[in-house]
């Protein structure tokens, strides 16, 4: 069977199954690359540029030496288009989806412990982080979020398209939004579809043109606040599909245990994606299967890790295809209040003090830690009498702090630059 035929195949699979809960192909990615080559014949040619520089880079010592790395921020731009009201999802869903990122990759989700012995020193921190931008591509203020209707039901699908085959998703004109310049900010379309697939991801150099390179989430799987995504309501179909957008394929490669692999050397040969929850060890290929890795299909609950070689294949990603947003500025801290979230930290950059005010939404009894970037308790205090607790900043070095604050029932954490 040729290749075109075996994706047709996994559509009409993927269809037949939408509903049942069964065998679910959960990300467009494989099919939309398929789609890809045969729209623009450039397209092979530029991803093997891409594959010829990502190993030239990895075979460079200097470039994966042991070292203190700085943590890579990733501005992001949120489209949220919607048909139905309840499709235009809040701000707090939003916050909750940038949080999860930032978990999974920096190695601080909760399901961190289910990692099996024999794969636990393959787990790797990507250091990488997410934020919502600050500044538009014009330079203005912005929460980092655009929100447009849309008459069509199912712009999230790649194949809602005009009779010339343009999908409407990617263009304002078209009923979708234009992204913002794609080579500074990852752009994620939220957006609701109507086939099987939860959202899908560009590889670097898969589309040849600007308009159309970033992820696409199912409204119903972004967050995991107020989501209807059963098995994958933890937010991570966006974490899998931002693996895709830095270059990394599923972990199966390309189905069967004898087609190419996913040119990652500690990821185990794996004949084909799973669902659900397996029990380890689940051995195809000769041996146990990585099913709790990001980029396999398996529920959320039961996915917790990227490789040491999937994070060494996104920093050739961002240190090559993707190196526009290092320094694109586009994240700068600003003081912006989360009324929501009930507090205010100002300003931000700090120069002399920090101060934190609070709102109703949090009682008295608050503990409030500071810690620096390497994680260590630097302050301690329980705020008990006053609505705004101000902290000493002058003996602080530059650079980036976390701030902890919990009540019990409300944890925040805000980011704070020290100048
Ligand atoms: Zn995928």
């Amino acid at each position: 069977m040729n290749s075109k035929a075996t994706y047709l195949l996994i559509l009409l699979f993927a269809t037949s199954f939408w509903g049942t809960a069964q065998e679910v192909d959960k990300c467009g990615h494989d099919l939309l690359l398929e789609q890809s080559l045969e729209r623009d014949p450039a397209t092979a040619d530029r991803m093997a540029a891409i594959e010829t520089f990502t190993q030239e880079w990895l075979a460079n010592d200097n470039n994966l030496q042991a070292r203190p790395r700085e943590i890579i921020t990733i501005p992001v731009v949120v489209h949220v288009l919607w048909n139905e009201f309840s499709e235009d999802i809040s701000n707090l869903q939003i916050f909750s989806q940038i949080d999860i990122l930032n978990e999974d990759f920096r190695m601080r989700n909760e399901n961190v412990g289910d990692i099996p012995d024999d794969f636990k020193d393959l787990a790797a921190d990507v250091g990488f982080e997410f934020c919502l931008a600050t500044i538009t591509p014009e330079g203005d203020i912005t929460d980092g979020i655009t929100r447009t209707q849309t008459e069509w039901p199912c712009i999230g699908d790649f194949n809602t398209t005009t009779e010339g085959g343009v999908p409407r998703l990617f263009y304002s004109i078209l009923g979708g939004k234009d992204p913002w310049d794609s080579r500074r900010y990852l752009n994620i379309w939220v957006a609701p579809t109507c086939n099987a697939f939860l959202g899908f991801g560009f590889n670097p150099g898969q589309s040849g043109n600007l308009n159309e390179d970033g992820v696409v989430i199912d409204t119903d799987y972004f967050g995991n606040v107020c989501n209807d995504g059963r098995n994958h309501h933890l937010g991570r179909t966006t974490t899998h599909e931002i693996g895709h957008y830095f270059n990394l394929k599923h972990i199966w490669g390309t189905k069967g245990c004898d087609e190419e692999d996913d040119f990652v050397e500690d990821t185990p040969r794996q004949d084909n994606f799973h669902n659900g929850c397996p029990t380890h060890p689940s051995v195809t290929c000769g041996s146990p299967d990585m099913f709790m890795n990001f980029m396999d299909y398996t529920d959320d609950a039961c996915i917790s890790m990227f490789t040491i070689g999937q994070k060494n294949r996104m920093l050739a990603a961002i240190n090559g295809p993707r190196s526009g947003l290092l320094n694109s500025n586009r994240c700068v801290f600003i003081n912006r209040p989360r009324p929501d979230l009930g507090i205010t930290v100002f300003p931000n950059p700090v120069t002399d003090c920090i101060h934190i005010e609070f709102n109703a939404n949090f009682d008295n009894d608050v503990t409030v830690l500071l810690y620096d970037a390497a994680g260590q308790l630097l302050y301690e205090a329980i705020n008990n009498a006053s609505n705004i607790r101000s902290i000493p900043a002058d003996g602080l070095a530059t650079g980036v702090y976390f701030l902890h604050l919990t009540n019990g029932s409300t944890k925040v954490t805000e980011r704070i630059m020290v100048r």
